[in-house]
C-alpha cells in the first residue's frame, strides 16, 4: 500500500547497481513505496532481486516494460516523488548492440525526462551517468573532475549515448535534477560477466581507476532520498557530481586485476601477458572531487580491499582456483576468450585494423608490446614509457592540483560572477566563440555559442563549463573523430595527445559498425 508513503520510481533494478539500490531503499526507516520497471526482455531476474520482490510485495509495485516506450515511462512516474534512473545498457552488452544501447541509454532517458516534465515537473530526477564519458586517461592526466571534457572513447556506444542523455537531462528544463557520474563499480557479477567476453582485455594496465562498490552505490541513493526529505541537501540539486570510493579505492587497471587474481593465489602476471590488453581508448580516472558527493551523502562503507575479501568469502571458485595451476586457468579460461569479437587478439587475427588503431595506436605499436612483463612499463611500479615516476606521490591528492586539466576560465570566480569576456575566453579555449552579447548571471540560462566549424548552438554556462560539453553537432561522436577536434580545440588537445599523435587527425571511427539499418536521429 502506498498511501502516505514517499514513492520512488526505480529503473535498472536487474543491474548491478539498481538491485543494490532497491535493497538499500527497503532497509530505510522511511518505509518507501517503490515502483520498478523491469526490462521486458530481461529473461532472468537476479535471485536476490526476486527474493526482495517476494518479501516486500506490499511495498513494491513492479511491471514489465521498456523505457524506450514513452507510455511505460508515464506509468512508472505516476505518483512518484523521486526517480532513481539506474538503467543503462553497459559493456560488454553495449559493445555488441549499438541500436539497443541508443534506445536504452539515450531514448529511455529522454523519455523519462519528458514524462517528468509532462507530469508537472514535480519528480526529483536522479540520473546515473558514467565515468566513461571522460574517455581515456593515462599518465600524466590521471586526475579528473567535473568540468573536464567529455570525450567518448572510439567505438564505445555506451558512453556515446550516455553523454547525449546527460546533456538532455541538463538542458531539457527539469526543475529538480542531479546527474551522478558513476565510476567503475565493484559488483558481485563482475567475474561472471567478464569471463564470458573479450571485454576482459579492455582494462588497460596503466589506466587510473577509482572504484566504488555496488553496496555503497545503493547506500548512496538511499541516503540521497532520506537526506533530501529531511531538508539536509541544501545547495545539492541541479548539478553534476562524480561518484567514487575515495583514496582507498584508487588503483590502476593492473592493480585491479592483480588484486582479483591474488584471491586465486597468484597475481595477474601469472595469468596474463602484457599484450593481451589494450593500451588506450578505455576509460577511468581518479576523481579529484569525489569527496564532494560523499560529504553530501556519506555513502562510503567499503573499499577496494574489503570488496575482494567479501568476494572471496562468498564465491568458492576463488578457493578452488588456488589448487589449479595459473597456466592451466590461463589457457582454459582466458585464451578461450580470444575468439570473442570483443577481444584484441581477435582483432589482430582477423585484421580489424580500425580497432587495432583505436585501442593500440596501430599494428606496429601492438607488436612492440610483446609478452615479457619485465619489459612492460607498469605505472603502479613507478614506470612510464619515458622514465620513472613516484607512484605514491602521483596518487596523493595533495599533489594532484598541478595535474588537473584546464577548463579555460578563471575558476576562482563562481559561474554567476563570470563576464561575457570570461565566457568568450572559455569558448576560444574550445576553438569557438560566444555569440550572446549579455549574460544574466544565471548559469542555467541558455546562451548562443559558435564552434570552430561554424555550427551555432544554445547551451547553458553550466552545461559548457561544468558539464564539459561543447558543440552538439560536431563534438558528439557521430562518428568518432576526436583527432580532428583536438587539432583545433585546446580543451580536448590537453588530454587527447596523452595517447594519440598529431598524424591521427584524419582518423574517423564509424558509429554504427554492423548495424546498417540503424540511423541516428540527427
Ligand atoms: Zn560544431
Amino acid at each position: 500500500m502506498k498511501e502516505g508513503k514517499n514513492v520512488i520510481a526505480l529503473t535498472g533494478v536487474t543491474g548491478a547497481m539498481g538491485g543494490e539500490v532497491l535493497s538499500s531503499l527497503l532497509q530505510s526507516p522511511e518505509d518507501f513505496y517503490i515502483k520498478c520497471i523491469v526490462y521486458e526482455e530481461e529473461k532472468k531476474l537476479p535471485s536476490f532481486v526476486k527474493k526482495l520482490f517476494k518479501k516486500h510485495s506490499d511495498r513494491i509495485y513492479r511491471f514489465r516494460g521498456n523505457i524506450a516506450r514513452y507510455e511505460d515511462c508515464i506509468k512508472l512516474l505516476e505518483d512518484a516523488d523521486y526517480l532513481l534512473h539506474c538503467a543503462a545498457l553497459i559493456p560488454p552488452k553495449s559493445d555488441h548492440n549499438p541500436k539497443s544501447t541508443y534506445l536504452s541509454n539515450y531514448v529511455g532517458t529522454k523519455n523519462l525526462a519528458d514524462a517528468v516534465i509532462e507530469g508537472g515537473n514535480t519528480v526529483s530526477f536522479v540520473h546515473i551517468a558514467t565515468v566513461a564519458m571522460y574517455g581515456n586517461r593515462s599518465y600524466p592526466h590521471v586526475w579528473g573532475r567535473v568540468g573536464d571534457p567529455v570525450i567518448s572513447s572510439d567505438y564505445d556506444f555506451y558512453s556515446a549515448y550516455k553523454l547525449k542523455a546527460e546533456r538532455y537531462v541538463l538542458e531539457c528544463g527539469l526543475k529538480k535534477f542531479v546527474s551522478l557520474r558513476q565510476t567503475a563499480v565493484l559488483h558481485k557479477y563482475m567475474f561472471a560477466n567478464n569471463l564470458k567476453d573479450g571485454l576482459m582485455f579492455h582494462t588497460s594496465w596503466n589506466c587510473p581507476l577509482e572504484w566504488v562498490t555496488d553496496v555503497d552505490s545503493g547506500i548512496m541513493c538511499k541516503n540521497l532520498v532520506e537526506k533530501d526529505l529531511k531538508g539536509e541537501l541544501c545547495g545539492f540539486w541541479n548539478a553534476i557530481y562524480n561518484i567514487g570510493g575515495g583514496s582507498a579505492c584508487r588503483v590502476t587497471g593492473f592493480e585491479t586485476l592483480d588484486a582479483g587474481f591474488a584471491m586465486m593465489g597468484s597475481g595477474a602476471k601469472k595469468f596474463f601477458k602484457p599484450n593481451w590488453n589494450i593500451t588506450r581508448n578505455f576509460h577511468g580516472v581518479w576523481f579529484y572531487d569525489s569527496d564532494v558527493l560523499d560529504n553530501f551523502l556519506n555513502y562510503r562503507s567499503e573499499d577496494f580491499k574489503t570488496f575482494w575479501q567479501r568476494m572471496s568469502k562468498k564465491y568458492s571458485y576463488f578457493k578452488l582456483a588456488k589448487i589449479v595451476p595459473p597456466s592451466l586457468i590461463s589457457k582454459l579460461v582466458f585464451k578461450r576468450l580470444f575468439k570473442n569479437t570483443n577481444a584484441p587478439m581477435y582483432w589482430v587475427k582477423h585484421g580489424k585494423e580500425g580497432r587495432i588503431k583505436a585501442f593500440f595506436g596501430g599494428r606496429d605499436k601492438f607488436e612492440a608490446i610483446g609478452t615479457d612483463w619485465n619489459a612492460f612499463p607498469l605505472l603502479c611500479e613507478g614506470k612510464t614509457p619515458d622514465g620513472t615516476v613516484d607512484y605514491q606521490k602521483l596518487k596523493d591528492i595533495n599533489f594532484a592540483r598541478e595535474r588537473l586539466l584546464n577548463h579555460g576560465y578563471d575558476e576562482s570566480k563562481k559561474l554567476e560572477e563570470l563576464t561575457v569576456a570570461d565566457l568568450d575566453g572559455a569558448a576560444k579555449f574550445r576553438g569557438g566563440k560566444l555569440l550572446s552579447s549579455s549574460y544574466s548571471s544565471d548559469p542555467y540560462e541558455k546562451l548562443d555559442w559558435q564552434c570552430r566549424e561554424g555550427h551555432t548552438f544554445k547551451s547553458s554556462v553550466y552545461t559548457v563549463l561544468k558539464g564539459g560539453y561543447w558543440c552538439p553537432h560536431c563534438c558528439e561522436p557521430k562518428p568518432w573523430r576526436y583527432g580532428s577536434l583536438a587539432k583545433d580545440i585546446p580543451f580536448y588537445a590537453q588530454v587527447y595527445y596523452d595517447t594519440h599523435t598529431k598524424d591521427e587527425e584524419n582518423d574517423v571511427y564509424p558509429l554504427f559498425e554492423g548495424e546498417d539499418d540503424f540511423i541516428i536521429e540527427q
